[in-house]
């Protein structure tokens, strides 16, 4: 009998991470024989910690926080969306030995703003909070939707100028602080900072969501996220939370391991459904 294919998510903090039972979900609906499971690794020790991974016969691993930068330098390949990215939340040793990079964030984000709710980028000008892994990783698709523009705010402000210089190519991109969104009206803001995580929220001016603007927090939780919660203040039309963009960028890491696409619809809704229920 063939051995049972292990694949793993390595972050940290790692305990909320919802990736083992999503890869499982798949596994069951299209029939594949795997075990995934979620392992706490710091900057530290995740050099050591993919070599012993794949060592010890590892497929595949999907890095989280904040490991996607050194995801990134430690793959021998990469995908064109990877390197774009410059960072990396999915890596497989190839036949050859190679570790290969790629990045499935973008898709995933894509897919569930469009797909899955309908939210209009074309034209938009659309705020990213954030300038860490996640955002790299969402910029250079974001673009490809055509919006009118796109800003990046973050609490260190030279790390926002940087990234934005680095998609400058690709669209009208610009890269600010907070305190220089005075004034400034969004048809889209994306958090894609780590604060969620902490309960706490990035220094936001009032009035910066225009009418029928949308939110979206690229964490997600139990409850609804300080985020979410900010963005129903502020009359969002839609205030999501990133569980969709989850099962998405799990779905097409699993296609990119396995070669078989899962179907997400269904899942999505099983987990809402759960998270639902242990709320009350
Ligand atoms: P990261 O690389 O560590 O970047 C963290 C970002 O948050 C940086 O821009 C950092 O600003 C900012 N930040 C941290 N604490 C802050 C504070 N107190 N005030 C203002 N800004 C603060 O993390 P990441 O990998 O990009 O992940 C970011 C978030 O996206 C996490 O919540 C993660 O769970 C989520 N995510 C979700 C999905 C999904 O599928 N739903 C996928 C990817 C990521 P500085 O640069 O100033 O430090």
């Amino acid at each position: 009998m063939s051995r049972t294919d292990h694949y793993a998510v390595f972050g940290h903090p790692i305990k909320h991470s919802k990736s083992p039972s999503i890869h499982q979900l798949f596994a069951k609906q299209t029939q594949q024989h795997l075990i995934y499971t979620a392992h706490e690794v710091k900057q530290e020790s995740f050099y050591s910690a993919v070599v012993d991974f794949f060592d010890q016969g590892g497929k595949g691993l999907n890095c989280t926080i904040p490991l996607k930068k050194l995801a990134w330098q430690r793959a021998e390949l990469l995908s064109k969306r990877a390197q774009l990215s410059k960072a990396v939340n999915t890596l497989y040793l190839q036949k050859d030995g190679v570790l290969f990079g790629d990045n499935t964030d973008g898709v995933g984000l894509i897919t569930d703003l469009i797909k899955n709710h309908a939210i209009a980028l074309l034209n938009s000008r659309i705020l990213i909070l954030g300038a860490g892994g996640a955002s790299s990783g969402i910029i250079a698709p974001l673009l490809n939707e055509s919006p009118a523009y796109i800003i990046i705010a973050n609490r260190t402000v030279d790390k926002a100028k940087t990234l934005s210089n680095e998609f400058s190519k690709e669209g009208e991109i610009s890269g600010c602080g907070y305190n220089d969104l005075k004034k400034s009206q969004f048809d889209l803001i994306i958090n894609a900072t780590s604060t969620s995580l902490y309960g706490k929220l990035p220094p936001l001016p009032e009035l910066l969501l225009a009418k029928s603007g949308c939110c979206y927090d690229l964490a997600y939780g139990n409850l609804p996220t300080v985020f979410v919660n900010w963005g129903i203040k502020q009359d969002a039309k839609k205030s999501l939370d990133g569980l969709g963009m989850l099962v998405e960028q799990a779905a097409e890491a699993f296609f990119v391991w396995r070669g078989v696409r899962p179907k997400t619809e269904d899942i999505i809704k099983q987990l809402s459904a759960e998270r639902n229920k242990l709320v009350g």
